[in-house]
């Protein structure tokens, strides 16, 4: 029987990290297309995956044997406060269609997207797969925690009452081609791209809000993309597995400044807003699960991974998202 895979969400930053590393790399290599394979990268245009019958429709046109369930209401931290009850009910209506239709077709594993976002707020570093429950997450987005919380909670329960093979993924801050660059609801390297872009043009001081101090782990999404197919390929336990570079490579929000001042040659005036809130200073997250199952791995070098996210935004901005 040929594989058929279903990548949900198949058209945001994520999806089109797979799609790129799908089409990019050799094919029957480790991470590349195999033989007899059908990748399919469904968007909300052929499907509102919070409806269960354009759901079932859409499971039934392609009969996947596998999917990657990517798809969800996503946002910055702005959006996430203003729209708490959005984001619970929007993610919970997918995931409860996504992961039932998938149970009811037969399909023969799941691997759904989680995120840092669900760990509590209150909890010891670093974050690792064992402490998702162990507490309350931060107010400021607790809607599209607790909803991606439960897709964990149903992964136990579907294998438990059925015995299904659904699993997931907890990727920390991701970044690369296809972002989301709309200055309102974008996360912080897309959306400092996307203002160093603006006050080159405008010949305008780009200004970082906050110190600059605050660390962070980033994941480029064409390393997160060969993570995914290796966990689809590799890793048959309902576990969830954190996706993420090591503690050592986390970098500051000056370094990313830096590193984007560089790669869109910006010459003007640049500072930090010092009067602006910085947020937790660090919330590491250990790879360690990931490192001793994937073996030898090699992540993109960050810089390298900058320029490419930041050439594709200068090529693409009248059609990316603004
Ligand atoms: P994007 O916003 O770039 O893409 C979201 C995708 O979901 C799009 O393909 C969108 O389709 C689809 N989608 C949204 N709503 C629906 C719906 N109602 N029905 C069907 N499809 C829908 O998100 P990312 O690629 O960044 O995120 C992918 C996954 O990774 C998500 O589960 C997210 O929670 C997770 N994640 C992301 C992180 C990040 O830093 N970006 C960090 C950690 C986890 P369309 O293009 O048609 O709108």
């Amino acid at each position: 029987m040929p594989d058929v895979i279903l990548v949900t969400g198949g058209t945001g930053l994520v999806g089109r990290g797979i799609k790129w590393v799908i089409e990019n790399e050799p094919e029957g290599s480790r991470f590349g297309k195999r033989p007899g394979e059908t990748w399919i990268f469904a968007s909300s245009s052929e499907a509102d995956l919070k409806d269960p019958e354009q759901t079932r429709k859409l499971f039934q046109k392609y009969k996947p044997t596998h999917v990657i369930h990517l798809a969800a209401l996503v946002g910055g931290l702005f959006k996430n406060m203003k729209y708490k009850l959005t984001f619970l009910r929007d993610n919970n209506l997918i995931n409860d269609n996504v992961l039932h239709t998938s149970y009811e077709t037969g399909v023969k594993k799941v691997i759904s997207c989680l995120s840092t976002c669900v760990f509590p707020d209150k909890v010891t570093y670093p974050l690792d797969e064992t402490k998702i429950h162990l507490g309350l997450p931060h107010d400021s987005n607790f809607g599209y925690a607790h909803a991606k919380r439960m897709v964990d909670v149903a992964n136990h329960a579907y294998k438990d009452q059925f015995g299904c093979n659904f699993t997931s993924a907890i990727p920390t801050n991701v970044f690369g081609p296809y972002d989301n660059y709309d200055l309102e609801g974008a996360h912080v390297i897309p959306a400092l791209v996307h203002k160093c872009y603006l006050a080159k043009k405008n010949g305008t001081p780009f200004i970082v809000g906050g110190t600059g101090k605050p660390l962070r782990q980033f994941i480029y999404s064409r390393d997160l993309a060969k993570l995914f197919i290796w966990q689809l390929r590799e890793y048959d336990d309902v576990e969830p597995v954190i996706l993420s570079v090591g503690e050592d490579e986390e970098v500051s929000i000056k370094d990313v400044a830096d590193a984007i001042v560089k790669a869109v040659d910006f010459r003007g005036e640049y500072s930090f807003d010092t009067t602006r809130a910085d947020g937790q200073f660090r919330k590491p997250a250990t790879n360690k699960k990931l490192l001793s199952l994937i073996g030898d791995f090699e992540f993109t070098p960050f810089q390298k991974a900058l320029d490419e996210s930041v050439q594709w935004f200068l090529q693409n901005y009248d059609t990316a998202r603004t």
